[in-house]
């Protein structure tokens, strides 16, 4: 039986950044159910890196790991991970003064934000009809697009490089602790050993938590619908922010020569590997054509994804209260991609009894506001 020292359930974003980050010191395996990595959430995202988006926790991670992304250590990627894009939040005219208040609330951790009147946002965004836009908007002029396949791919390669190991077509189907180890019994007949067991297995989060005894921490799966549709012939794509709604029913953004939209839908779902429904993709063409002056005449590309969050839209990164050697890295929500890097970082330095990286303190983080423990109390 091969023993390891961590093994991290699913190759997602969260488990590949976490392995990059523990493999230097720790002898690692990443478990994964599919045939390849990223098949499930992590492969299905919109791929924004927005420093406003999700809550206080959230945006501080987010503004680290950003810093990884802009900077990747030398032979991470080979080219950028980060490139910019823009996201204008635009809102009709009773929405004004709510957006100049979370505009004012943005630009203390991201000093670029700013709201935009009415006329500047539509020069920026012309697509937008003047009523979706009659409240102005709030411009993010750093979000940017991320290449989600070179970020995941980075971290899976240097984990490797670092002797972790990735085993495909290897679900987790039970756990027993014996003598200070997890007993980890595969779906291939095969059983590996690991002292701490590290749950990222994205909208499966409870399910695995379920078979270390440990207390669910009360994740939603919830679905989130995208598709693209072709551009109109010679618009200029290449300086159009995204734009998103202030009451987050629709987005689009330009995605190499064409458009990537989402009714921005939430719909719970058991975990399962999502499918995009018909209606759902219905009701954001008729949101976007009602806002904007495009018309949707084919969708190209659809799909769908689960977007897992618990009660507070946090992140839920600490060791369990009741299992031992259990270790929760779960709860990415509409951010596991951007929080990735540095998510991955501090789950490793809490999984290794480091407390919670410096700089990620600067920021305003604490241990407490990720702790599984939260969901125990009270
Ligand atoms: C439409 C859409 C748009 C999005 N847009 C953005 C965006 O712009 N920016 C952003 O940052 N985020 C975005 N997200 C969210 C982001 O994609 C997720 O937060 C992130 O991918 C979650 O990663 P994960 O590693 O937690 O989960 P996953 O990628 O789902 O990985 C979990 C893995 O665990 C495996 N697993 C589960 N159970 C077991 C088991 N028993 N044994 C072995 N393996 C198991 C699964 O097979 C899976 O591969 C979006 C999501 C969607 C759907």
């Amino acid at each position: 039986m091969q023993e390891f020292d961590f093994a991290i359930v699913g190759a997602g974003i969260a488990g590949v950044s976490a392995a990059y980050h523990l493999a230097p010191q720790a002898r690692v395996v990443v478990l994964e159910r599919e045939h390849v990595a990223a098949y499930h959430t992590t492969g299905r995202s919109a791929a924004l890196h927005s420093e406003t988006y999700g809550s206080a926790e959230i945006r501080a991670i987010t503004v680290a790991s950003g810093r990884f992304y802009r900077q990747p250590p030398p032979g991470f990627a080979d080219h950028p991970l980060l490139t910019p894009r823009g996201a204008l939040i635009a809102g009709r005219a009773e929405q004004e003064a709510d957006m100049k208040k979370a505009a004012a609330d943005f630009a203390r951790l991201v000093p670029s934000v700013r709201w935009l009147d009415p006329a500047e946002a539509l020069r920026l965004q012309p697509l937008l009809k003047p009523e979706a836009a009659a409240g102005g908007a709030i411009f993010e002029p750093e979000a940017d697009d991320m290449d989600v396949a070179a970020i995941h791919g980075g971290f899976l390669r240097g984990a490797r490089a670092a002797g972790a190991a990735l085993r495909l077509n290897a679900e987790v189907m039970s756990l027993t602790r014996k003598d200070g180890r997890w007993l980890i019994a595969l779906g291939d007949g095969e059983t590996v050993a690991a002292t701490t067991l590290v749950n990222a297995s994205g909208a499966w989060a409870d399910v695995v938590g379920e078979l270390a005894g440990a207390r669910k921490v009360g994740l939603v799966p919830k679905r989130r619908t995208a598709f693209t549709f072709d551009s109109p012939a010679g618009l200029d794509l290449a300086h159009l922010p995204m734009a998103i709604d202030f009451d987050e029913s629709f987005y689009f953004k330009p995605e190499v020569g064409q458009f990537l939209a989402s009714p921005a839908d939430e719909t719970p779902s058991p975990p399962c590997d999502a499918q995009p429904e018909e209606i759902d993709i219905a009701t954001a063409v008729e949101r976007i054509e009602t806002a904007t002056t495009l018309q949707i005449r084919r969708i190209k590309n659809k799909w769908a994804g689960l977007r897992s969050f618990v009660a507070d839209k946090n992140l839920v990164v600490g060791y369990d209260p009741a299992a031992e050697g259990f270790f929760w890295l779960a709860g990415q929500g509409g951010y596991g991609i951007q929080t990735g890097a540095a998510a991955g970082r501090l789950a490793a330095s809490l999984a290794r009894g480091k407390g919670l990286p410096d700089d990620i303190v600067a920021l305003g983080v604490t241990e407490a506001a990720l702790s599984p423990v939260r969901f125990t109390q009270g």
